[in-house]
């Protein structure tokens, strides 16, 4: 499996591009918050037999590439129905208050908690992660951990543009409980690991 990551957009978001060879020989690839239109993404994406769109949250800054992959790829696009409206009422994800308007996006899939999506000869499990957003969902691939605005090195992400501060609490703790150690994949910055966080990070001690 390979794993490419783009800073993109305004707010320099990261887009996660994983690919996979099947046993065919043909691919199939994964892109997690599509920020940005991104010729270089485009290029790694042409030989993919199937491409799936997987969004951490409806924020406008994760979305802003979404509908270029559903044009060019045919790409499938999962969300959870409680961010729903940030994709198909743009006046929800935070973009104009930015100075953006984004396109509507209309999803073709709903994730939820324990959800597994096939990818290749592996799966994806679906989190609920709620707290950024209300509808905020972190994808687990082997340890690597997709968490969206969820935590950020030494950080998290804020509360107040469509999430809420009970839930955020509730969502830290259950990793905080962890067992497992992550390797964690912010949406904004550097990656990290879910055991330094629990070491360092004031909101995980
Ligand atoms: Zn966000």
């Amino acid at each position: 499996m390979e794993l490419r990551i783009f800073s993109l957009g305004p707010l320099l978001t990261n887009t996660y591009l994983l690919k996979t060879k099947l046993k065919n020989g043909e691919y199939e690839a994964v892109v997690i918050d599509p920020a940005e239109k991104c010729a270089e993404l485009n290029g790694l994406l042409k030989d993919c037999k199937e491409v799936k769109v997987l969004l951490t949250h409806g924020h406008f800054d994760h979305i802003m590439g979404v509908n270029y992959l559903k044009e060019l790829f045919n790409a499938k696009v999962y969300i959870s129905k409680k961010d729903e409206a940030m994709l198909t009422n743009p006046k929800q994800n935070f973009g104009s208050a930015f100075g953006f308007n984004n396109e509507v996006i209309t999803p073709t899939n709903f994730v939820k908690d324990s959800d597994k999506i096939k990818f290749g000869d592996t799966e994806i499990t679906v989190l609920e992660t709620p707290g950024h957003t209300k509808g905020s969902v972190s994808y687990l691939i082997n340890n690597m951990l997709f968490c969206g605005d969820l935590i950020f090195k030494n950080s998290i992400g804020r509360s107040d543009l469509g999430g809420n501060k009970e839930d955020y609490k509730n969502t830290l703790k259950k990793l905080k409980e962890e067992k497992r150690n992550f390797v964690i994949y912010p949406g904004h910055g550097e990656k990290t690991e879910l055991n330094y966080e629990k070491t360092y990070n004031i909101y995980l001690k």
